[in-house]
C-alpha cells in the first residue's frame, strides 16, 4: 500500500477513538485524511482545531445522512479507504432519547454504504481491488453474558439489549447485505470498551475521575457487579488501521482488551490511582480519607447488560495484533492526564 498517495475518509473523526485513530495515522503512516464529522456535542473540539493545522487532513463538518454532500466528498477526495466510526455512542442517551441512534447508526450508515457502493462501482478493476469499507462497531451487539458464559467470539449470535446497541446491531447487518449482496469490499471490527484521554466525560471513565477531583459523588448503577472489558484507546487504534490493511474482505474480527473487571472494582482501582496522585489536591478531602467515599449506589439502568467479555483470539492471531497498554498502565496513563489537565 503506497504510504503518501493512499487515501482514507474517516466518519467520525472528531470523536474519542476517531481522534486517537487520527493520530495514530498521522504518526505511523503517510496517508492522505479526509475526516467528516457532524461535531456533535461528542466531538472533540481541540482535536478539530488541531487537525485543521494538519497538511494531510482534510476537515470537513457534515452529516453522513446528507447523501449529496457524501456523494461530493467521494468525488473530490477518491478515497482507498472508508473507515466509518460516526455514531451516536452513549447508551444512556439511547434510552433517553433512541431517535439520533436510530437516524446516524442506521440511516447513516445506510446512506453511507450507498454512497461508498455508487463510488465503488465507478472505480476500475484494480481500484476495486483495493477499496476497503471498515466499519467500526461495538461487542454490545452480542448482547449479555452470564459469568460461567463462553465469551463473545465473531461467531456469537446478535441479542443486542439497548437501543444503542440495537442500533449498531443493525448498522453491521446492513455492512455485511452490502457485501452480500453487491460485493462491497467490507471490514467490520466489534471493539469492547475503550477508554484514555480525552474521552467525553459523559463516559464511566472520565466521570469518576472529574467527579473525584471535583469533590462530587460518582452513581455506580445497581450492585456495581456489571462486568466489562476495558480497552486502551491506542490500542484500538492500531488494531483498527491492522484490520483495515490486513483483515480479510468480509471477515469481522472482535477487538478485546483482556481485561475483564467489574465497575465497582474498575471504580475502585480509579479511586486507589487519585488517592495516590492527588491525595486531597483538588477538592475537600481531609488528609487520610479516601475518595472511594464517592462512591454512591443508585438505582441500575433498564436493561443493563451484566457481562461483556470478548474473544480476541482471532485478530491475536489471524493479524498478530496485541493491546500494549494493560489496564494498569492505561489507567495511570488516563488519570495522570487528567490530574495534570486541571
Ligand atoms: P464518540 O461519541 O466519542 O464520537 C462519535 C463522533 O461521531 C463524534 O465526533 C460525533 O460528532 C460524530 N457524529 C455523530 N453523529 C454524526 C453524523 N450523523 N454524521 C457525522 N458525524 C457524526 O464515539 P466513540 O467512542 O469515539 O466511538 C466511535 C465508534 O466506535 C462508534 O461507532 C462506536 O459505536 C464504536 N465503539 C465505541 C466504543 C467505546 O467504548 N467508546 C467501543 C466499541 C465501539
Amino acid at each position: 500500500m503506497g504510504q503518501s498517495n493512499f487515501r482514507i475518509m474517516i466518519t467520525g473523526g472528531a470523536g474519542f477513538i476517531g481522534c486517537a485513530l487520527v493520530n495514530y495515522l498521522l504518526k505511523h503512516t503517510g496517508h492522505q485524511l479526509l475526516v467528516l464529522d457532524k461535531l456533535t456535542y461528542a466531538a472533540n473540539l481541540a482535536a478539530v482545531e488541531r487537525f485543521n493545522t494538519e497538511p494531510r487532513v482534510n476537515m470537513v463538518q457534515g452529516d453522513i445522512c446528507d447523501a449529496s454532500l457524501l456523494q461530493q466528498l467521494f468525488a473530490r477526495f477518491k478515497p482507498d479507504a472508508v473507515m466509518h466510526l460516526a455514531a451516536e455512542s452513549h447508551v444512556d442517551n439511547s434510552i433517553n432519547a433512541p431517535a439520533d441512534f436510530i437516524q446516524t447508526n442506521i440511516i447513516g450508515t445506510y446512506t453511507l454504504l450507498e454512497a461508498a457502493r455508487s463510488y465503488w462501482q465507478t472505480l476500475t478493476a484494480i481500484e476495486q481491488q483495493v477499496f476497503r469499507f471498515h466499519h467500526v462497531s461495538t461487542d454490545e451487539v452480542f448482547g449479555d453474558l452470564d459469568e460461567t458464559d463462553n465469551l463473545f467470539t465473531e461467531t456469537t449470535p446478535y441479542a443486542p439489549s439497548s437501543p444503542y446497541s440495537a442500533s449498531k446491531a443493525s448498522s453491521d447487518h446492513l455492512v455485511r447485505a452490502w457485501h452480500r449482496t453487491y460485493g462491497l469490499p467490507v471490514l467490520i471490527s466489534n471493539c469492547s470498551n475503550n477508554y484514555g484521554p480525552g474521552q467525553h466525560s459523559e463516559k464511566l471513565i472520565p466521570k469518576t475521575i472529574s467527579s473525584a477531583l471535583a469533590g462530587k459523588p460518582i452513581p455506580v448503577y445497581g450492585d456495581g457487579q456489571q462486568i466489562r472489558d476495558w480497552l486502551y484507546v491506542d490500542d484500538h487504534a492500531a488494531a483498527l488501521y491492522l484490520v483495515l490493511t490486513k483483515g480479510d474482505v468480509g471477515e469481522s474480527y472482535n477487538i478485546g482488551g483482556l481485561n475483564e473487571l467489574s465497575n465497582l472494582t474498575l471504580v475502585q482501582q480509579i479511586y486507589d490511582l487519585l488517592d495516590e496522585l492527588a491525595p486531597a489536591g483538588f477538592c475537600q478531602l481531609s488528609k487520610g480519607e479516601s475518595y472511594r467515599q464517592f462512591i454512591q449506589f443508585v438505582a441500575d439502568r433498564p436493561g443493563h447488560d451484566r457481562r461483556y467479555a470478548i474473544d480476541c483470539t482471532k485478530i491475536q492471531t489471524n493479524l498478530r495484533w496485541q493491546p500494549l497498554e494493560s489496564l494498569k498502565s492505561g489507567l495511570l496513563k488516563t488519570v495522570q492526564a487528567y490530574c495534570l489537565s486541571r
